[in-house]
């Protein structure tokens, strides 16, 4: 596997306040990486600077070969570069299907017309059929519950066809099940994008993590698989309070 994400010497700095440090992350290509760390370690930072969305004092990132620091949130975003926030983004009047073909619809590249509605029609079937919501298809996304939501959520960004995914706490405020569901909804996902996820359930993620990566108070503390970094010392110390 290739990187598809590397991140060097990252610092950002606000007003005075370093944010994130010296950091360095890579993700290849293919990879579902979790990302934890006790609240201001740096990790919705470290997204928003993936995304554009805050300029980092020094430092870069590299995506698929293209430096991303510079470019604006929408440049990113044409580069295959997909995020979802911790506050929604569906239009609760609009079904589940136009809520998807509104996403797939803007953020195309511009192509022929005829093109582009046939290219969009099989994205939004794609994102039905991977979250599980083609049943729902034509209920108003206000309906949903918080978990169907979420994956509708999941499914408006695939609509994008992003190469690069970045989901910040997908599965907050998810009953038992629905977080089963998310988890295998990630693995699938995973297996034709890169995925990097923002998550705090530690049941959650030794049911589904591979590699995990944790970050404290701007740094990158350790990476590993989930046992070896529940081992490491420093981790128990700064993250699971032990
Ligand atoms: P996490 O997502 O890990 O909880 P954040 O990346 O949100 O951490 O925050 C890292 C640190 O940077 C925190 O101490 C936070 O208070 C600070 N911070 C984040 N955004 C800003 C901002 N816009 N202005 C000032 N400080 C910020």
């Amino acid at each position: 596997m290739s990187d598809l994400l590397q991140v060097r010497g990252l610092n950002v700095v606000f007003s005075g306040f370093r944010a994130v440090t010296d950091l360095d992350f890579t993700v290849d290509a293919g990879e579902l990486r979790f990302l934890i760390g006790p609240n201001g370690a740096g990790k919705t930072t470290l997204i928003d600077v993936i995304t554009g969305l805050t300029r980092p004092a020094s430092g870069s990132v590299r995506f698929a070969g293209a430096e991303l620091c510079g470019r604006r949130e929408h440049q990113i975003v044409r580069l295959g570069i997909g995020r979802t926030f911790q506050t929604s983004v569906v239009f609760e009047q609009l079904t589940v299907l136009e809520n998807l073909d509104l996403a797939a619809t803007f953020r195309r590249p511009l192509g022929t017309l005829l093109r582009r509605r046939r290219g969009i029609a099989d994205l939004v079937a794609s994102a039905l059929d991977t979250t599980g919501l083609a049943e729902l298809a034509n209920r108003p996304a206000g309906v949903l519950s918080h978990g169907q939501r979420q994956w509708l959520e999941i499914g408006m960004l695939l609509a994008q066809s992003p190469s690069l995914l970045l989901l910040d706490e997908p599965v907050a405020g998810m009953s038992r099940d629905e977080r089963a569901r998310t988890g295998e909804l990630l693995q699938q996902v995973a297996r034709d994008h890169t995925v990097i996820v923002v998550e705090h359930d530690m049941d959650f993620l030794r049911r589904f993590a591979s590699t995990v990566t944790v970050l404290h108070e701007g740094r990158l503390l350790c990476e590993g698989t989930v046992a070896q970094v529940q081992a490491d010392p420093r981790v128990q110390e700064v993250y699971l309070g032990r």
